[in-house]
């Protein structure tokens, strides 16, 4: 699933591609992508231009003229591609918006499972699935202390609690698995188990994690890919994701897999220690 650097280069390489570029036609194969009605939806898009491309955690935001957002989560295999009208559509295309200069921006889909909906720009926040997120993980808006307060509140494990998106959004399971093997947090540590050194100390490795897979385009797993099929490398850098009885690169210790919480985990059982119950 894309996680917020790959939405992130997906938002830049977009951006490059389809800005001031106008909406002369929808297309919907697969109407389910959309959320509200798919009708509605065709006729509003249909004569916007694309202003601008924002982003909320894994959400990109995609400014219309007149005062409209499309609001589209890529869920666990969306894609976005731009090419020439004159060539053929994949069989999991599942949107098309015709633009103005002869190409169209697609979306394709294996898993169906990607959702896209207008809203009136500036009321995006209110919808539940984005009024629950977090702040967003940079330096500005992600504060040590507060997301300590919220730790200690907590009983559920570190891993289930950081996928959530409530507390910090953006993490999915890899960078979540990378930033507590940075910071030698067990990944089943009970969030009120957090001290604050390491509650800071893994604050900031969200932080710098998140911006050094950015500036990587990401991490290519599975079928992501960003726009135009363009590959991320990160998944170069990756030290416990997809390296199960691997050495571990600080202690030599096989990196482990444990099922947490429904989801795959790895991590390093030396380097990253239960807390023993008191
Ligand atoms: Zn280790």
């Amino acid at each position: 699933m894309p996680e917020l650097p790959e939405v992130e280069t997906v938002r830049r390489g977009l951006s490059a591609l389809i800005i001031d570029k106008k909406i002369t036609g929808v297309q919907l194969i697969y109407p389910k992508i959309i959320q509200g009605d798919p009708t509605e939806f065709q006729t509003a898009m249909t004569g916007r231009r694309f202003l601008k491309i924002d982003r909320r955690g894994k959400y990109l935001l995609f400014r219309l003229s007149e005062g409209l957002t499309m609001v589209s989560h890529l869920r666990m295999e969306g894609k976005y591609s731009v090419k020439s009208q004159t060539e053929d559509l994949d069989k999991h295309t599942h949107v098309v918006f015709d633009l103005d200069d002869g190409r169209q921006l697609r979306y394709n889909d294996v898993r169906k499972f990607g959702r896209m909906q207008l809203v009136k720009t500036g009321t995006e926040d209110q919808l539940p699935s984005l009024k629950k997120l977090g702040p967003e993980p940079t330096p500005e808006t992600f504060d040590a202390k507060e997301f300590y307060q919220t730790l200690q509140q907590k009983k559920k494990v570190i891993k289930t609690a950081l996928l959530d998106q409530t507390i910090v959004a953006g993490l999915g399971n890899i960078y979540v698995d990378e930033t507590l093997w940075m910071t030698k947090i067990h990944p089943e540590t009970k969030c009120n188990q957090i001290t604050m050194e390491q509650a800071q100390e893994l604050h900031d490795n969200i932080i710098k994690e998140l911006n050094r897979a950015i500036e990587a385009h990401g991490t290519t797993v599975f079928t992501f890919a960003a726009v135009n099929d363009a590959i991320g490398s990160f998944q170069n850098e990756l030290q416990v994701y997809g390296h199960k009885g691997e050495p571990c690169s600080r202690c030599q210790t096989p990196i482990e897999k444990i099922v947490v919480g429904q989801r795959g985990t790895h991590f390093c059982p030396n380097c990253q220690k239960p807390v023993t119950a008191e």
